[in-house]
């Protein structure tokens, strides 16, 4: 049985802004026995989209779903769980952890500290510009989400002030190809949680700065810098009704560049090694992520200039329903590649759960055929 609070695919149809596209193109939209079949394998889909795939999913694959019925708590019990939910109550030897890993948005304190002129908005909220106050706007964050609201926000015509930390560079297409087309073929999305030197931080990684457009175009600190968007260091606290960002972005340009060129240079090995120059283009380098000539690091948020924040600082599972001790204090789950520290629960769809690509739509093809043969043996050795 699957349990959903909302509809099928409620994530795409109650937590996305309007304009949202996946960055991850058609082809790579796949499940179990189930893709995308249409006329435009290297588009990217609206979210109509998605939810018309997700629901096509649901329908071809005869789940039995359960909609409108929201988990409110689950319990061990005997040798299984005993799950409430507002709709009657279940007890079931094995349960499944589907329930997503951006189910709220991780906002730092300093949220607490900003003057109640400015509206915040947190990526969960925004829907699209019309929502803002005019006048500027500050976005915290500039992974996948972060540069994509920045970029439509500034078309808006507002000014936009994109506060930077760490950060995933990519190029949309490299040699001629999607980026995501390299990190596929050269077997890197594949690439196992138990061959991964350093799971916790590849778990904590953020999302890459891409954004799936019909232009294919590739959305960057230097392409929003053209745009007028003002960059800043990371937000490191709001004093006095001032935001202080931090200093030191020519060293997280500098290491992003760096960690883009070391995956190009993967790319490049593959091919060669792989006699695949001759299918793709020439390789190519990009120009570094330049510095702005001045960075400010400091901003007035009560004095107008900055009318809205939006905090684009990710997100988080939300397990308070979850009475099982398998959460660690900071929220996370305590779990071996989706087999829960508890007999007979598992996860699916959160970061490298089993592989690096696990975060994505497609990572649930691979992960959930592992994960059902661990099930059906606990359930085939248990009395
Ligand atoms: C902004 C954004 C953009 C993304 N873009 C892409 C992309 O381009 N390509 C890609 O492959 N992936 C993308 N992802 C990741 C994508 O969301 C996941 O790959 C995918 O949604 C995982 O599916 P899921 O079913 O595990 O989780 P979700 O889609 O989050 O589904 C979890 C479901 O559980 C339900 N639920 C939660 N709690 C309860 C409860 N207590 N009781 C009952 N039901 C409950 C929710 O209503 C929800 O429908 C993006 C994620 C975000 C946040």
């Amino acid at each position: 049985m699957v349990l959903e609070r909302g509809e099928v695919a409620n994530s795409w149809r109650r937590e996305r802004w309007d304009s949202l596209r996946l960055l991850t193109p058609n082809w790579q939209s796949r499940l179990p026995g189930y893709r995308y079949e249409g006329p435009d394998p290297d588009g990217f889909m609206t979210m109509a989209e998605v939810i018309a795939f997700v629901a096509g999913f649901a329908a071809a694959s005869g789940a039995p779903v359960r909609t409108q019925t929201t988990v409110t708590s689950v319990v061990r019990a005997g040798e299984g769980y005993h799950v409430t939910t507002d709709r009657g109550d279940f007890e079931c030897r094995c349960l499944v952890l589907a329930s997503g890993a951006c189910n709220v948005a991780s906002v730092p304190g300093v949220r607490q500290a900003v003057p109640a002129s400015v509206e915040c908005f947190t990526a969960l909220e925004y829907r699209n510009p019309a929502q803002l106050p005019d006048g500027g706007v500050l976005v915290v964050g500039a992974s996948a989400t972060g540069v994509q609201l920045a970029d439509e926000i500034r078309r808006s015509g507002r000014p936009v002030t994109l506060s930077v930390g760490e950060h995933v560079r990519l190029p949309r297409t490299y040699r001629g190809k999607d980026v995501l087309w390299w990190m596929e073929a050269s077997g890197i999305w594949n690439q196992r949680y138990d061959e991964i030197d350093d799971l916790t931080r590849a778990r904590k990684l953020p999302s890459p700065q891409l954004v799936g457009t019909p232009e294919r175009a590739t959305l960057d600190l230097n392409s929003l810098s053209d745009a007028g968007v003002q960059i800043v260091g990371r937000l490191a606290a709001v004093r006095d009704g001032r935001a202080l960002f931090s200093g030191g972005l020519r060293n997280q340009f500098a290491l992003a560049d760096l960690k883009m060129d070391r995956l190009l240079d993967a790319f490049d090995e593959w091919a060669r090694s792989h006699r695949r120059d001759a299918d793709v283009g020439p390789t190519e380098r990009f120009e570094a992520t330049r510095p702005p000539a001045s960075s400010r690091l400091d901003l007035p948020l009560a004095t107008g200039e900055i009318r809205s924040i939006i905090w684009a600082t990710g997100f988080r599972p939300d397990y308070s329903w979850l009475h099982v001790p398998v959460v660690d204090p900071k929220g996370y789950l305590r779990h071996d590649g989706g087999v829960v520290d508890a007999p007979g629960l598992y996860a699916i769809g959160l970061p490298v759960l089993r592989r690096r690509k696990s975060t994505f739509i497609h990572g649930a093809e691979d992960d959930a055929r592992d994960l059902i043969e661990h099930l059906a043996g606990y359930l085939a050795n248990s009395p």
